[in-house]
Protein backbone atom coordinates (compact mmCIF):
# COMPACT_ATOMS: atom_id res chain seq x y z
CA UNK A 1 0.00 0.00 0.00
CA UNK A 2 1.38 3.46 -1.22
CA UNK A 3 1.58 5.93 1.62
CA UNK A 4 -0.56 9.33 1.40
CA UNK A 5 1.41 12.03 -0.24
CA UNK A 6 4.81 13.38 0.96
CA UNK A 7 4.68 11.57 4.28
CA UNK A 8 7.67 10.64 3.89
CA UNK A 9 8.99 11.11 7.49
CA UNK A 10 10.10 8.26 9.99
CA UNK A 11 8.46 7.48 13.12
CA UNK A 12 11.07 8.40 15.28
CA UNK A 13 11.34 12.13 13.89
CA UNK A 14 7.53 12.38 13.07
CA UNK A 15 5.31 15.57 14.89
CA UNK A 16 2.25 13.75 13.25
CA UNK A 17 0.96 10.32 12.44
CA UNK A 18 -1.62 9.62 9.91
CA UNK A 19 -3.39 6.09 10.30
CA UNK A 20 -6.20 4.75 8.60
CA UNK A 21 -8.73 2.89 11.00
CA UNK A 22 -11.23 1.59 8.19
CA UNK A 23 -14.07 0.04 10.25
CA UNK A 24 -17.61 0.76 8.98
CA UNK A 25 -19.75 -1.90 11.59
CA UNK A 26 -21.90 0.36 12.86
CA UNK A 27 -23.21 2.59 9.15
CA UNK A 28 -26.88 3.04 10.05
CA UNK A 29 -27.13 3.14 6.17
CA UNK A 30 -24.78 2.72 3.00
CA UNK A 31 -21.13 0.84 4.63
CA UNK A 32 -18.24 1.08 2.51
CA UNK A 33 -15.97 3.93 4.27
CA UNK A 34 -13.66 1.03 5.66
CA UNK A 35 -12.36 1.20 2.08
CA UNK A 36 -11.47 4.95 2.61
CA UNK A 37 -8.32 5.23 3.53
CA UNK A 38 -6.51 3.20 0.69
CA UNK A 39 -8.54 4.23 -1.89
CA UNK A 40 -7.28 7.94 -0.24
CA UNK A 41 -3.72 7.34 -0.39
CA UNK A 42 -4.38 6.06 -4.26
CA UNK A 43 -5.65 9.07 -5.38
CA UNK A 44 -3.41 11.53 -3.03
CA UNK A 45 -1.38 11.12 -6.06
CA UNK A 46 -2.93 13.61 -7.91
CA UNK A 47 -2.51 16.27 -5.17
CA UNK A 48 0.20 18.78 -4.80
CA UNK A 49 2.00 18.39 -1.23
CA UNK A 50 1.78 22.38 -1.46
CA UNK A 51 -1.12 23.87 0.29
CA UNK A 52 -1.59 27.54 -1.47
CA UNK A 53 -4.39 28.52 1.79
CA UNK A 54 -1.68 28.05 4.15
CA UNK A 55 1.42 28.65 1.83
CA UNK A 56 3.05 25.14 3.18
CA UNK A 57 4.21 22.08 1.93
CA UNK A 58 2.97 18.91 3.85
CA UNK A 59 6.43 17.28 3.06
CA UNK A 60 7.91 20.31 6.04
CA UNK A 61 5.14 19.06 8.55
CA UNK A 62 6.68 16.01 9.75
CA UNK A 63 4.72 13.12 8.71
CA UNK A 64 4.56 9.44 8.97
CA UNK A 65 1.81 7.75 7.77
CA UNK A 66 1.53 4.52 9.75
CA UNK A 67 -0.98 2.99 6.78
CA UNK A 68 -3.40 0.81 8.13
CA UNK A 69 -4.56 -0.68 11.29
CA UNK A 70 -6.11 -4.44 11.16
CA UNK A 71 -9.13 -4.32 12.71
CA UNK A 72 -11.84 -7.37 13.68
CA UNK A 73 -14.24 -5.77 11.82
CA UNK A 74 -17.59 -7.72 13.32
CA UNK A 75 -16.42 -6.94 16.73
CA UNK A 76 -17.08 -3.21 17.47
CA UNK A 77 -15.81 -3.50 21.59
CA UNK A 78 -11.79 -4.58 20.06
CA UNK A 79 -11.99 -2.77 16.76
CA UNK A 80 -12.28 0.79 19.60
CA UNK A 81 -9.70 -0.89 22.16
CA UNK A 82 -7.17 -1.20 19.26
CA UNK A 83 -7.54 2.09 18.43
CA UNK A 84 -7.17 3.67 21.57
CA UNK A 85 -4.11 1.17 22.10
CA UNK A 86 -2.92 2.77 18.80
CA UNK A 87 -3.47 6.37 19.72
CA UNK A 88 -2.56 6.01 23.53
CA UNK A 89 1.08 5.38 22.26
CA UNK A 90 1.21 7.91 19.46
CA UNK A 91 0.24 10.83 22.57
CA UNK A 92 2.66 8.85 24.61
CA UNK A 93 5.75 9.29 22.11
CA UNK A 94 4.66 13.23 22.16
CA UNK A 95 3.12 12.94 18.51
CA UNK A 96 -0.58 13.79 17.04
CA UNK A 97 -2.73 11.69 15.47
CA UNK A 98 -3.97 12.14 12.05
CA UNK A 99 -6.92 9.45 11.93
CA UNK A 100 -8.97 8.33 9.22
CA UNK A 101 -11.83 6.59 8.68
CA UNK A 102 -13.89 4.66 8.32
CA UNK A 103 -17.43 5.97 9.98
CA UNK A 104 -17.74 8.05 12.46
CA UNK A 105 -17.82 5.89 16.30
CA UNK A 106 -13.50 5.56 15.53
CA UNK A 107 -13.46 8.93 16.73
CA UNK A 108 -14.40 8.40 20.19
CA UNK A 109 -11.28 6.14 21.54
CA UNK A 110 -8.91 8.51 20.00
CA UNK A 111 -10.79 11.30 22.32
CA UNK A 112 -10.52 8.70 25.13
CA UNK A 113 -7.16 9.07 25.04
CA UNK A 114 -6.76 12.71 24.54
CA UNK A 115 -8.35 12.92 27.58
CA UNK A 116 -6.60 11.14 29.84
CA UNK A 117 -3.84 13.54 28.63
CA UNK A 118 -5.99 16.72 28.92
CA UNK A 119 -8.52 17.19 31.37
CA UNK A 120 -9.74 20.70 29.76
CA UNK A 121 -10.06 18.44 26.38
CA UNK A 122 -12.76 20.61 23.66
CA UNK A 123 -14.02 19.04 20.53
CA UNK A 124 -14.51 20.94 17.02
CA UNK A 125 -17.08 18.92 15.21
CA UNK A 126 -17.96 19.62 11.29
CA UNK A 127 -21.00 17.74 10.50
CA UNK A 128 -24.44 17.22 8.90
CA UNK A 129 -25.39 15.19 11.83
CA UNK A 130 -25.97 16.09 15.45
CA UNK A 131 -24.39 12.23 16.48
CA UNK A 132 -26.40 12.80 19.50
CA UNK A 133 -28.20 10.13 20.07
CA UNK A 134 -28.06 8.33 23.55
CA UNK A 135 -28.50 4.91 21.77
CA UNK A 136 -29.40 3.52 17.79
CA UNK A 137 -31.98 0.35 17.85
CA UNK A 138 -30.31 0.23 21.27
CA UNK A 139 -26.91 0.10 20.53
CA UNK A 140 -25.29 2.65 22.68
CA UNK A 141 -21.54 2.13 20.63
CA UNK A 142 -22.97 4.07 16.89
CA UNK A 143 -21.45 6.37 14.08
CA UNK A 144 -24.76 8.24 15.77
CA UNK A 145 -24.07 7.96 19.49
CA UNK A 146 -20.20 9.05 19.42
CA UNK A 147 -20.66 13.02 20.74
CA UNK A 148 -22.98 12.17 23.04
CA UNK A 149 -20.31 9.36 23.88
CA UNK A 150 -17.63 11.95 23.91
CA UNK A 151 -19.94 14.39 25.75
CA UNK A 152 -20.25 12.13 28.37
CA UNK A 153 -16.63 12.02 29.44
CA UNK A 154 -16.13 15.60 28.44
CA UNK A 155 -19.14 17.35 30.19
CA UNK A 156 -20.92 20.48 28.81
CA UNK A 157 -19.87 23.40 26.81
CA UNK A 158 -16.97 21.51 25.63
CA UNK A 159 -18.16 20.34 22.14
CA UNK A 160 -18.67 23.22 19.32
CA UNK A 161 -21.01 21.33 16.46
CA UNK A 162 -20.93 23.60 13.04
CA UNK A 163 -22.58 22.37 9.39
CA UNK A 164 -25.34 20.55 11.84
CA UNK A 165 -28.88 19.99 9.45
CA UNK A 166 -30.01 16.57 10.82
CA UNK A 167 -31.33 14.92 13.88
CA UNK A 168 -33.64 14.42 16.44
CA UNK A 169 -36.22 17.17 17.30
CA UNK A 170 -34.97 15.61 20.99
CA UNK A 171 -30.98 15.99 19.64
CA UNK A 172 -31.21 19.35 19.08
CA UNK A 173 -33.02 20.51 22.28
CA UNK A 174 -30.61 18.50 24.24
CA UNK A 175 -28.01 20.24 22.71
CA UNK A 176 -29.46 23.48 23.26
CA UNK A 177 -29.62 22.57 26.69
CA UNK A 178 -26.63 23.80 27.57
CA UNK A 179 -24.79 20.25 26.43
CA UNK A 180 -23.32 21.34 23.51
CA UNK A 181 -22.57 24.66 21.21
CA UNK A 182 -24.86 23.18 17.86
CA UNK A 183 -24.60 25.71 15.19
CA UNK A 184 -26.81 24.97 12.82
CA UNK A 185 -26.54 24.63 9.00
CA UNK A 186 -23.21 26.67 8.67
CA UNK A 187 -19.75 28.04 10.36
CA UNK A 188 -20.96 31.40 10.85
CA UNK A 189 -20.59 31.49 14.37
CA UNK A 190 -16.44 29.81 14.25
CA UNK A 191 -14.93 33.04 15.07
CA UNK A 192 -16.57 33.38 18.66
CA UNK A 193 -15.84 30.06 19.75
CA UNK A 194 -11.98 30.76 19.03
CA UNK A 195 -12.23 33.12 22.11
CA UNK A 196 -14.44 30.97 24.00
CA UNK A 197 -11.76 27.70 23.48
CA UNK A 198 -8.93 29.81 23.91
CA UNK A 199 -5.81 27.90 24.52
CA UNK A 200 -7.54 25.08 25.26
CA UNK A 201 -6.22 22.04 23.60
CA UNK A 202 -8.99 20.99 20.69
CA UNK A 203 -9.97 17.97 18.83
CA UNK A 204 -11.08 18.32 15.58
CA UNK A 205 -13.40 16.15 13.73
CA UNK A 206 -14.42 16.06 10.63
CA UNK A 207 -16.82 14.10 8.94
CA UNK A 208 -17.26 14.44 5.59
CA UNK A 209 -20.68 14.85 4.89
CA UNK A 210 -20.57 18.24 6.31
CA UNK A 211 -19.88 19.12 2.56
CA UNK A 212 -22.98 19.40 0.27
CA UNK A 213 -23.86 16.22 -1.28
CA UNK A 214 -22.79 17.79 -4.82
CA UNK A 215 -19.48 18.34 -3.49
CA UNK A 216 -19.11 14.90 -1.70
CA UNK A 217 -21.66 12.15 -2.95
CA UNK A 218 -19.71 9.30 -1.60
CA UNK A 219 -20.66 9.26 2.33
CA UNK A 220 -23.05 6.79 3.71
CA UNK A 221 -25.86 9.27 4.51
CA UNK A 222 -25.73 12.09 2.20
CA UNK A 223 -27.66 15.21 3.71
CA UNK A 224 -28.52 18.38 1.00
CA UNK A 225 -28.08 21.42 2.22
CA UNK A 226 -24.45 21.24 3.13
CA UNK A 227 -21.36 24.02 2.87
CA UNK A 228 -19.60 24.47 0.17
CA UNK A 229 -15.33 23.22 -0.26
CA UNK A 230 -14.36 27.24 0.00
CA UNK A 231 -16.34 27.39 3.07
CA UNK A 232 -15.07 24.34 4.49
CA UNK A 233 -11.46 25.60 3.81
CA UNK A 234 -12.44 28.55 5.18
CA UNK A 235 -13.57 27.51 8.17
CA UNK A 236 -10.29 25.69 8.32
CA UNK A 237 -8.09 28.96 8.38
CA UNK A 238 -10.24 30.23 11.27
CA UNK A 239 -9.77 27.66 13.71
CA UNK A 240 -5.80 27.57 12.22
CA UNK A 241 -3.86 28.55 15.26
CA UNK A 242 -5.59 26.81 18.03
CA UNK A 243 -4.34 24.36 20.14
CA UNK A 244 -5.20 21.67 18.14
CA UNK A 245 -3.74 18.12 19.67
CA UNK A 246 -5.53 15.48 17.03
CA UNK A 247 -7.54 15.23 14.75
CA UNK A 248 -9.75 12.77 12.04
CA UNK A 249 -11.29 12.71 8.87
CA UNK A 250 -14.29 10.09 8.66
CA UNK A 251 -17.13 8.30 6.31
CA UNK A 252 -15.96 8.82 3.13
CA UNK A 253 -17.35 5.99 1.44
CA UNK A 254 -15.30 6.44 -1.95
CA UNK A 255 -17.44 3.08 -3.97
CA UNK A 256 -20.93 5.59 -4.29
CA UNK A 257 -18.65 8.39 -6.26
CA UNK A 258 -17.41 6.55 -9.29
CA UNK A 259 -16.47 10.08 -10.26
CA UNK A 260 -13.61 10.05 -8.11
CA UNK A 261 -14.46 13.48 -7.03
CA UNK A 262 -15.59 12.78 -3.43
CA UNK A 263 -11.80 11.04 -2.74
CA UNK A 264 -10.35 14.16 -4.26
CA UNK A 265 -12.43 16.33 -2.01
CA UNK A 266 -11.42 14.21 0.91
CA UNK A 267 -7.49 13.99 -0.32
CA UNK A 268 -7.79 17.89 -0.33
CA UNK A 269 -9.52 18.20 3.01
CA UNK A 270 -6.83 15.67 4.83
CA UNK A 271 -3.98 18.11 3.00
CA UNK A 272 -5.55 21.28 4.69
CA UNK A 273 -6.08 19.61 8.02
CA UNK A 274 -2.61 18.50 8.00
CA UNK A 275 -1.22 22.00 7.69
CA UNK A 276 -3.33 22.91 10.73
CA UNK A 277 -2.30 20.23 13.22
MN1 LIG B 1 -20.87 11.99 12.05
MN1 LIG C 1 -22.56 12.82 9.35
Amino acid sequence: MSKFISCSASYKEAKIVLFGAPFDGTATFRSGSRFAPAQIRTDSYALEDYSPYFDKEIKECSIYDALDLELPFGNTKKVLNQIGRFAKKIIKDNKKPLMIGGEHLITLPVVEELFKEYKDLCIIHFDAHTDLRKEYLGEKLSHSTVMYKCWELLGDNKIFQFGIRSGTKQEFLWANEGHTFLNKFNFDNLDKIKEIIGNRPVYFTLDLDVLDPSVLPGTGTPEPAGVTFKELIEALKTINGLNIVGADVVELCPHYDLSGISTAAACKAIRETLCIL
